[in-house]
């Protein structure tokens, strides 16, 4: 995945971004980066990457908030944990991917139209909401925020589905979500609040 390279200032940096980061449980060990390249070359997903995992390690360690929370790379990484076991100073590279992403929801910061991000923000959303998960209704939402032309390519499917009783357009929802409110809350800033103001990139 290519993206359009562009310079970058002084100006763009989000200073402190870094150090929030860094604060992050798992994450502290990324100021000791020795930029090697040993989790680029290890990743079985950088070559579909738009920054390799070194150039986000670096992105990240220079402020480049924006930069970072855009790209693709943070979504596509499959958690795979091959580039932290590899790193020779052991770096949580995965635990960091998974802090930027978890960023990049709170802030409604990502890819516009990308569908991981699009499918992580409705599901959490969902979950939040209705305390299951109609899946039905997720591929619609996750289709009409993300490509809607996929759902008249997904018709037929979607129809058989139906038909057979795999899929159900009725929500399903939990009792007492309110209570399900109160044990989210203290947690409804950071993964499982849908963004309050998105900025898509
Ligand atoms: S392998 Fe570790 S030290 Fe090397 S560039 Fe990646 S994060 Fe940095
Ligand atoms: S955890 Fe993510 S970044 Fe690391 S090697 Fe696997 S896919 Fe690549």
């Amino acid at each position: 995945m290519q993206i359009q390279r562009t310079i970058k200032y002084d100006a763009d940096r989000v200073r402190g971004f870094a150090e929030e980061i860094m604060s992050l449980a798992g994450c502290d060990r990324l100021k000791s980066c020795i930029q090697c390249g040993t989790c680029s070359g290890t990743c079985p997903l950088s070559i579909y990457m738009d920054y390799t995992p070194r150039q986000v390690m670096a992105l990240v360690r220079a402020d480049f908030k924006h930069e970072v929370l855009r790209s693709h790379t943070i979504w596509l990484c499959a958690s795979c944990y091959a580039c932290t076991v590899d790193c020779p100073r052991e770096i949580r590279i995965t635990d960091i991917m998974y802090a930027l992403k978890q960023r990049a929801i709170q802030e409604g910061i990502y890819p516009r139209r990308f569908p991981i991000p699009v499918l992580a923000r409705e599901f959490s959303a969902m979950a939040r909401r209705m305390g299951r998960i109609t899946e039905t209704l997720l591929v619609l939402r996750l289709f009409l925020k993300s490509d809607w032309r996929a759902l008249l390519r997904s018709w037929r499917m979607g129809l058989g589905l139906l038909r057979t009783g795999r899929f159900s357009l009725k929500p399903e929802r939990i009792q007492r979500r309110e209570e399900l409110a109160a044990m989210l809350s203290p947690v409804n800033g950071q993964s499982v609040s849908p963004p309050a103001n998105r900025e898509d990139a």
